[in-house]
């Protein structure tokens, strides 16, 4: 109803107490701006070691994932990332996937 993008959705806005009244907005072509990000050397994954960060959305919105395609050592506070769709893991043969953020070139 407000605006205030949620991610992932819930059921009530965390801005103006709306009650189910979301609407879903895709945000896959959405950039966005590392806030905060972490190396985790320990943790699984496809392309160690794990680059947790967390995204805030050009227009509004926080998300929480693994960022793919990323020097470790180049990421930074204020990084420009895009959204891609990517597998995580695979198990029992089969792939999963979701999204991950990915650093645009050019942009830092
Ligand atoms: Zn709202």
């Amino acid at each position: 109803v407000c605006g205030f993008r949620h991610l992932p959705p819930t059921r009530v806005c965390l801005n103006c107490h709306a009650i189910d009244q979301m609407e879903p907005e895709r945000l896959a072509e959405v950039g966005g701006t590392v806030a905060t990000f972490t190396i985790d050397r320990l943790a699984f994954s496809l392309s160690p070691p794990v680059i947790g960060v967390v995204v805030d959305f050009d227009g509004g919105g926080r998300y929480r994932c693994e960022m793919t395609d990323a020097d470790p050592d180049a990421v930074r506070i204020g990084t420009r990332v895009g959204m891609t769709f990517r597998r995580i893991y695979t198990a029992a043969g089969v792939h999963n996937y979701f999204w991950k953020a990915k650093p645009i070139e050019g942009t830092n």
